[in-house]
């Protein structure tokens, strides 16, 4: 038995549900833009998406206490510390105005582990997800490794790359059982207004749909936009709705691994018995340095945002300069993605390579230019490229710079 693109010996290794996980593209830029680094070359990276501050010190300093406690080195339950859930429950009601029981939380191995749970927990063999493009790689493969079906819902710049009810409504079939919904959205930093959430929440409760939202850029949001909470503007929603979020966005705490689903208790009970038997609990050290951020002063918060925001509108600014590129302004998050529509086709530097794809143009791009973009392919959205904004100011100035003098 063959699988379509699998050459034969790994497909008869591997199951085929393993075999036909695709290679992250936003590492696979990484691990070359690393070795690229390793051998030498000053590469300026706008491929990894996580912050590029230190946790804050009174998050690491909690974590410092926590270790030498004998507590913290035992198993712990499976959902999570107690306190930690009920510290996200309290935070929620505060950030979301939605009010849940501790109960409702799971504290997870990372926002990821919320999405693979809560995919696991709601999918059967062919049940359809609808899934916004462009969307966050590992979206599809959690949905299929589930056993789902991931239903791209285009959208373009012509909404600032919010999906209308229209195009979900479209993409709806009688297998259609969940609504995936993001903002601010990673990879393209749009927005939904409180109307454009309600509206789509409306529709799905209407439809009867399950959605899960993915929140962890909540506290990003820039100028006007504001975050808001689908299930806090639907509450009728509620029973049907998982929120996904973790401190690793807020805090610059992506490598401590916490994050949470919030749901109906049905699906936080079933999703932590797959928890138990998956991984057990989150490391009691990182769930302690997870309650201090929750808990403790949020200035540091505004402080990464300001920062943040700052450098959005620096990028924005270069790169819409740059002949054959076009940028929305990013309202959240801190991804630009810009089309580069007008650079493909042509030839570009020294070099002279002509890119025919966005793919192309960002294997020429480092190694020409020594600067790694993801290129839009990755995300369902060809002719696009994700550029994050979490890296100094001056690296950011030197890594546009590169590219438009590539594109000259
Ligand atoms: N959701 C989105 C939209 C993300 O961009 C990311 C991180 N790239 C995650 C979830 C996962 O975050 P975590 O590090 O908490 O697993």
């Amino acid at each position: 038995m063959t699988i379509a693109g699998v050459p034969e010996p790994i497909a008869a290794r591997l199951s085929r549900r393993i075999a036909a996980i695709e290679e992250s593209a936003t590492l696979a830029v990484d691990a070359k833009a690393k070795s690229l680094k390793a051998a030498g070359h000053d590469v300026i990276g706008f491929g990894a998406g996580e912050p590029d501050f230190p946790t804050p010190a009174h998050i690491v300093a909690a974590a410092v206490a926590a270790a030498p406690q004998p507590k913290n080195h035992r198993y712990t339950p499976a959902a999570g510390l107690p306190e930690l859930r009920e510290a996200v429950a309290v935070k929620t009601a505060k950030d979301s105005g939605y009010e849940v029981a501790a109960s409702q939380v799971l504290i997870t191995n990372g926002a990821k582990q919320a999405v693979y749970n809560s995919f696991a927990a709601l999918l059967d063999p062919g049940d359809e997800v609808l899934m916004p493009a462009p969307y966050w790689v590992t979206y599809p493969e959690a949905i299929r490794l589930a056993g789902g079906v991931p239903v791209v819902v285009p959208t373009d710049e012509s909404t600032r790359f919010r999906a209308t009810v229209d195009a979900l409504e479209a993409a709806t079939t009688e297998r259609t059982k969940v609504l995936l919904f993001v903002s601010p959205s990673n990879p393209t930093g749009a927005v939904y207004t409180a109307e454009e959430t309600a509206e789509v929440g409306r529709w799905a409760a209407e439809r009867g749909l399950w959605v899960v939202t993915d929140e962890i850029y909540e506290h990003l949001v820039y100028g006007d936009h504001r975050f808001s909470s689908m299930p806090a503007l639907v509450p009728e929603l509620a029973d049907r709705t998982i929120v996904v979020n973790g401190v690793a966005k807020t805090y610059a705490m992506t490598g401590w691994r916490v994050g949470w689903m919030i749901g109906p208790n049905d699906v936080i009970k079933g999703a932590a018995n797959l928890q138990s038997h998956a991984t057990s609990n989150v490391a009691n050290v990182s769930q302690q340095a997870a309650l201090a951020a929750v808990t403790g002063d949020q200035a540091c918060v505004a402080e990464m945002r300001d920062a943040f925001d700052r450098r959005r509108r620096l990028i924005h600014g270069l790169l819409g300069a740059i002949p054959g590129v076009s940028c929305l302004e990013p309202e959240g998050a801190f991804y630009a993605f810009p089309s580069f529509a007008g650079v493909l086709g042509r030839p570009l530097g020294a070099g002279g390579r002509t890119p025919t794809n966005t793919l192309e143009l960002a294997e020429i791009v480092l190694e020409e230019a020594k600067v790694a973009i993801v290129p839009g392919e990755a995300f369902g959205a060809p002719g696009y490229a994700r550029l994050a904004y979490a890296l100094a100011d001056e690296a950011l100035e030197e890594g546009v710079g590169r590219l438009a003098a590539l594109f000259a």
